[in-house]
């Protein structure tokens, strides 16, 4: 259970909302505001490990109206490892204020939904007291669903096992959502996937996990379900079974040296490519759960997107570039939608 701590900035300084032209409504004495409380609007973006959500809260953000960003994936949360985590670099956050990411001191032990749904809650009020509007985006769908929830019981596991059915996931929630689900094929996105972990191993990703390697950790032999915190992240224990046969050295690792010390490291990486195809395929699962239980899930197919964004020279769909892709079949409809619910 999560301790807190003074590290933790739940309500960081944000820029002041008076440039803000808000389509809110008024909130003065009379209004129906008072007589019948009106639930927030938040949006939320929903979708599987490396299918652009990021990228789709910063066109919202940038575009609709004065935003904020609440991040909801369980291991961004944490300080540390923004690489193997993939958090969105401070330059591509272009000024908009996020929320949540890179706060938690993992030393603090397990961020639970329900301190998700107890932070990211009192972060929503605050945003919304400013008249601006709350994004949450993130992959974690048991932290999306503990939060909007009306009645949130943590100790049923909704996704969990056998016994959860649609119905055991409340289609009652506390706040008026606007649901963006980017989907993308699973082939196209299995293969992205594992370019995006070459990705992350050529921007330092391992030197990034040897710093991180705890070699009096209990949890070496351990898989991800067994651990703590920001040690369940995807890397962590297959790189902490490499580091604890192969210790990292000062001088950083020389795996090319030596034969058995390079078949471990190419298995730490096939793992690490493995467990980021399933944690994709058990996120669509739990999407598709929510949506089969009546959550209004706006589908955004960003498939075309992505599978251009692979092959950057000789682009899908007639040599158009990712990016026009995206702004066509992602962010444009993405904004259509959000002006709308906002107009509403
Ligand atoms: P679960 O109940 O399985 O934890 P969830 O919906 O609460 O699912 P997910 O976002 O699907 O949360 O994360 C499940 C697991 O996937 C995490 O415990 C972690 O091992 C891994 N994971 C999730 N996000 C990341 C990330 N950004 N970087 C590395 N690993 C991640």
């Amino acid at each position: 259970r999560f301790q807190g701590g003074s590290s933790l900035t739940l309500f960081p300084p944000t820029p002041s909302s008076s440039s803000c032209r808000s389509r809110w409504p008024r909130m003065d004495a009379d209004s129906d505001y008072h007589r019948h409380r009106q639930k927030e609007k938040v949006v939320v973006i929903m979708g599987a490990t490396g299918c652009g959500k990021s990228r789709l809260s910063i066109d919202l953000a940038t575009r609709c109206t004065c935003s904020e960003i609440i991040n909801a994936d369980k291991m961004q949360l944490y300080r540390g490892l923004d690489i193997s985590t993939n958090k969105i670099p401070l330059d591509e956050r272009k000024g908009v204020p996020h929320h949540l990411l890179g706060e938690v001191d993992p030393a603090n032990g397990e961020f639970t939904a329900w301190d998700f749904r107890s932070a990211a809650g009192s972060i929503i009020s605050d945003i919304t007291s400013k008249k601006k509007l709350p994004i949450v985006v993130g992959g974690s769908n048991s932290f999306i669903h503990a939060l909007v929830v009306d009645q949130f019981d943590p100790a049923i596991n909704v996704f969990d096992g056998e016994g959860s059915s649609p119905s055991s996931i409340s289609s009652e929630l506390r706040y008026n959502c606007c649901f963006l689900w980017v989907d993308v094929s699973f082939p196209v996105l299995s293969d992205y996937s594992l370019k995006r972990v070459d990705d992350m191993l050529d921007m330092g990703m391992v030197d990034e996990l040897a710093q991180f390697f705890d070699p009096e950790a209990n949890d070496l032999e351990d898989d991800s379900e067994h651990r703590i915190g920001l040690r369940k992240a995807i890397g962590a224990a297959e790189f902490d079974r490499y580091f604890k046969k192969y210790p990292p050295s000062p001088g950083g690792l020389r795996r090319e040296e030596d034969r058995m010390r390079k078949a471990a490291y190419e298995e730490a990486v096939r793992a690490m490519k493995q467990n980021a195809c399933w944690l994709a395929e058990r996120q669509i699962r739990k999407i598709l759960r929510l949506k089969e239980a009546g959550w209004d899930l706006r589908r955004l197919d960003a498939t075309e997107a992505i599978r251009a964004a692979m092959t950057p020279s000789k682009c899908s769909n007639g040599g158009e570039r990712w990016s026009d892709i995206w702004e066509r079949q992602v962010a444009e409809p993405s904004v259509k939608i959000v002006k709308r619910v906002l107009k509403e």
